[in-house]
C-alpha cells in the first residue's frame, strides 16, 4: 500500500490523480479464516485492525451485508468524549479518546479529529449535582474534565442564551480535549489499514446463519456461501439480537431508531460541541458549516433506519430555547440509525455461551467515540481470552447484577 503524504498529493496533482490505487481490496471469500468478524462498522473494523497490529493475527475476514461504514458508524453525529461516571467506562472511553489523538498518524489516513471541546449543560439543580459528581469522579480516574460557570459557558459559546424561558444555563461539565472526527474516514482508515495487512473485507455479503458443532462455533452461512472460522466476532450494533439468535443465545438489548439532522451551511458561529440533555438536544458545527443536531431515540423498538417529522419538531423546538438563532435556519437532511440499548446504558464486550463466539454490542447512542478503545479491548479478548478493558462489560453482569449504570452520561447525550 502506498503511503499518503504531502509528496504523494503533489505527485498525483501533477498527473491528473490517475496514480491512486484502491484504498482496500474487494476479494471473494476464502473457505476458512482464523477469525471472522460480522459487521464492517467502526467497531468491527477496529477489532480486525488491532487483531493484526497488536497480535499478528491477519487471516481475518470482516463480513458486511451492505457497504462498510453504512450502519451507525456513517450515521452518527461524531461526538467524542470520555466524561463517564463509572471506572470501567472511564477506562475504555479514555483509551479510545487518547487513540483518536494519534489515529490519523497511526492509520496514515486523515480522520479529521478535532479536539474542539465538549460541553454538557446543566439546566436543573439535579444536573448540577450529577455533573459536579462526574467531574470529581473523572479527576480520580485521570480524565481531564472541569465544572464551569455560566459566564465561562457564554465566553466559549457566544450564541447561547443563558436565561432560557424554562431552563436557564446553570453551568456545564467541560471536557476540553473532547471533540469530533469525520465518521466515514474512521471506517475507511481502518478498512484501508486492514486490507494492507492482507485481511479480507467482504461487502454485500449477509450472514444468515452461525454454524456450530459440540457447543463450539465452526463458521457462518452467508449470501456468498459457507465460510469456516476458528473464532467469530459479532459486531453488528442494532442487529445484535438477530445474530445472537442465529448463534443460539439471547441478549439483554433493545433496538431502536435514533435520529439526527443537519441545517443548511452557515458561517462559523460555534466552535465547540454543546449538549443540552434536559431539553433533549445537542449541536455542533461541521467543517462545511452545517449545524449538526442530534435528537432522541424512538420510544418503541424498531428497525427503521430513517427519520420522522415529529423528531425534528421536538428537537428543534427544544434547542431554540437555548439557541434562539437557529429558529431562522433551514434544515437540510435528517436520517436515522438502529442503535442497540442495554438497561444500564453500557456496552457488552464478552465471550458468549457458544465457545469461540464473541460479542461486541450495546453501545447504544454513544459508541462512535469508543471505536478505537473497543477495537483494542475486543481484539485482546478474542486473541487472549481476557482483557482488562472489557472485563467489567461481560454478559455475566446482567445475571450477577453488576450493572455499570451510565444513564446520566449516556441516556440522552451521545
Ligand atoms: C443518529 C445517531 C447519532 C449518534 N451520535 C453519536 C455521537 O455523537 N457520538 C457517539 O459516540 N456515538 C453516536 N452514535 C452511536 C454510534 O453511531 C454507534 O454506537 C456506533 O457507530 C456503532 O458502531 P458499530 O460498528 O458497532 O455499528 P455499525 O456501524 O452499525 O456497524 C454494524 C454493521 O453490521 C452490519 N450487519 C448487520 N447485520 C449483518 C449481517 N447479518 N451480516 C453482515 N453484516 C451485518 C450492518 O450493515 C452494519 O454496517 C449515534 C448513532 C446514531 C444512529
Amino acid at each position: 500500500m502506498k503511503r499518503y503524504s504531502a509528496f504523494a498529493v503533489a505527485r498525483e496533482a501533477a498527473r491528473y490523480h490517475l496514480g491512486w490505487e484502491r484504498a482496500w481490496a474487494s476479494p471473494e471469500p476464502k473457505k476458512h479464516y482464523d477469525v471472522v468478524i460480522v459487521g464492517a462498522g467502526g467497531h468491527g473494523l477496529a477489532t480486525a485492525y488491532y487483531l493484526g497490529k497488536n497480535f499478528g493475527i491477519t487471516n481475518v475476514a470482516v463480513i458486511e451485508k451492505g457497504w462498510l461504514g453504512g450502519g451507525n458508524t456513517g450515521r452518527n453525529t461524531t461526538i467524542i468524549r470520555s466524561n463517564y461516571l463509572q471506572d470501567p467506562s472511564a477506562a475504555i472511553y479514555e483509551k479510545a479518546r487518547s487513540l483518536y489523538e494519534t489515529m490519523s498518524q497511526d492509520l496514515n489516513y486523515n480522520v479529521m479529529f478535532s479536539p474542539r471541546g465538549v460541553m454538557m449543560l446543566a439546566q436543573t439543580q439535579h444536573e448540577i449535582r450529577g455533573y459536579q459528581r462526574t467531574a470529581h469522579a473523572n479527576a480520580l480516574q485521570g480524565v481531564q474534565t472541569e465544572w464551569i460557570s455560566p459566564a465561562r459557558v457564554k465566553e466559549l459559546v457566544p450564541i447561547i442564551e443563558l436565561k432560557g424561558p424554562r431552563y436557564p444555563v446553570l453551568g456545564a461539565l467541560w471536557q476540553a480535549r473532547g471533540g469530533t472526527a469525520r465518521h466515514d474516514a474512521v471506517a475507511w482508515g481502518y478498512a484501508r489499514a486492514c486490507s494492507a495487512m492482507g485481511m479480507h473485507i467482504i461487502q454485500q455479503c449477509e450472514v444468515t446463519g452461525v454454524r456450530q458443532q459440540d457447543g463450539r462455533v465452526t463458521g457462518v452461512t452467508t449470501s456468498k456461501g459457507e465460510i469456516a472460522c476458528d473464532k467469530l466476532g459479532l459486531v453488528v450494533a442494532g442487529h445484535s439480537g438477530v445474530l445472537a439468535e442465529m448463534a443460539g443465545f439471547r441478549l439483554p438489548v433493545e433496538s431502536v431508531a435514533l435520529q439526527a439532522l443537519v441545517s443548511e451551511p452557515i458561517k462559523p458561529c460555534m466552535d465547540v460541541v454543546v449538549m443540552a440533555n434536559t431539553v433533549h438536544g445537542y449541536m455542533s458545527q461541521s467543517d462545511k458549516g452545517e449545524m449538526v443536531i442530534g435528537g432522541g431515540a424512538d420510544g418503541y423498538n424498531n428497525y427503521t433506519q430513517r427519520g420522522s417529522f415529529h423528531h425534528i419538531e421536538e428537537t428543534v423546538r427544544a434547542l431554540i430555547e437555548t439557541f434562539p438563532m437557529i429558529s431562522r435556519l433551514k434544515m437540510l437532511r435528517q436520517w436515522g440509525g438502529i442503535v442497540d440499548m442495554t438497561g444500564d446504558r453500557s456496552p457488552i464486550l464478552s465471550k458468549t455461551p457458544l465457545e469461540g463466539c464473541f460479542i461486541n454490542c450495546g453501545w447504544g447512542t454513544g459508541g462512535f467515540k469508543a471505536i478505537p478503545g473497543s477495537g483494542w479491548g475486543m481484539a485482546e479478548l478474542m486473541a487472549k481470552g481476557h482483557s482488562p478493558l472489557t472485563e467489567a462489560f461481560s454478559l455475566d453482569r446482567f445475571r450477577e447484577g453488576r450493572f455499570i449504570d451510565e444513564s446520566v452520561a449516556a441516556g440522552v447525550a451521545h
